[in-house]
């Protein structure tokens, strides 16, 4: 049983096999995704996919490089769509230096405004970070993020932070990148987190994980991140899937406790 807490089968990469991808998941033990819609097209097709399949589940958010076209309307949109049944969590927000489509500043409000809006719905928030990480932390502190939780996405950044990720309940998920052979720092993050905090993910179609780096990524191939964790962790593969799917399905409120 494997829970692929980041997934985007909801973009065009995907259009020509979606049901033959869903299936080879099936395939390979995930039970449960999350598919992350992040603009005016991804998010309809986010809840749509929730809406046909039972163990699929939909969060919505607008994404930072785009920051600069969220207005209010789309605010509104996301808080309407934020009681539907199968949204579970808010995201992917953040901040992205990478690109500069968006000026930091814009970004940084934007992503404040959906923390407001997840703390007004009470629903924990999913975080996409790209060289930003000690303005995240300072916006998630000001803002009380800890009130709701969250996950860092796909998190690629030093040891060194996730302590203040923890302190303020946050869940640190790791993807591709820990199976690449030269990433150094999300093999230590995964020997680091304290194993009721990991989450594993594909974030697919990127990022895919050794062997098939720079492919197309797919949720059947969380299992190479899982089993990466459990050889790192010196666990049993079992072990990984089961914690990393508790975990998962205790964070976006899908079993008790
Ligand atoms: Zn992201
Ligand atoms: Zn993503």
């Amino acid at each position: 049983m494997l829970f692929d807490t980041h997934v985007h089968l909801n973009v065009s990469h995907f259009d020509e096999d979606r049901e033959e991808v869903l299936q080879r998941a099936k395939e390979a033990g995930v039970e449960n995704m999350v598919i992350v819609g992040f603009d005016h097209e991804t998010i309809p097709k986010a809840i749509e996919m929730a809406e046909q399949h039972d163990h699929i589940y939909a969060a919505v958010g607008w994404h930072p490089v785009d920051a600069i076209d969220m207005t209010g309307k789309e605010l509104a949109w996301l808080e309407e769509l934020s009681s539907h049944p199968k949204v579970v969590a808010l995201g992917e927000m953040g901040l992205d230096y990478h690109w500069d489509k968006s000026p930091k500043d814009v970004q940084q409000e934007v992503f404040r405004k959906q923390i407001q809006l997840a703390k007004k719905v009470n629903l924990p928030i999913i975080i996409h970070n790209r060289e930003a990480t000690e303005d995240i932390i300072q916006v998630l502190q000001e803002e009380k993020a800890e009130e709701v939780g969250g996950i860092m996405h796909c998190y690629n950044d030093s040891v060194d932070y996730v302590d203040a990720c923890l302190k303020m309940n946050f869940y640190i998920s790791l993807g591709g990148p820990v199976t690449f052979k030269n990433a150094t720092l999300p093999k230590e993050v995964a020997k680091y987190v304290p194993a009721d905090r990991l989450l594993i993910e594909t974030d697919c179609p990127f990022l895919a994980p050794h062997p098939n780096r720079g492919k197309r990524n797919e949720p059947a191939y969380v299992k190479l991140v899982a089993e990466k964790i459990a050889e790192l962790r010196e666990v049993s593969y079992e072990e990984i899937s089961k914690q990393t799917t508790e975990n998962a399905k205790r964070f976006f409120g899908l079993i008790n406790g």
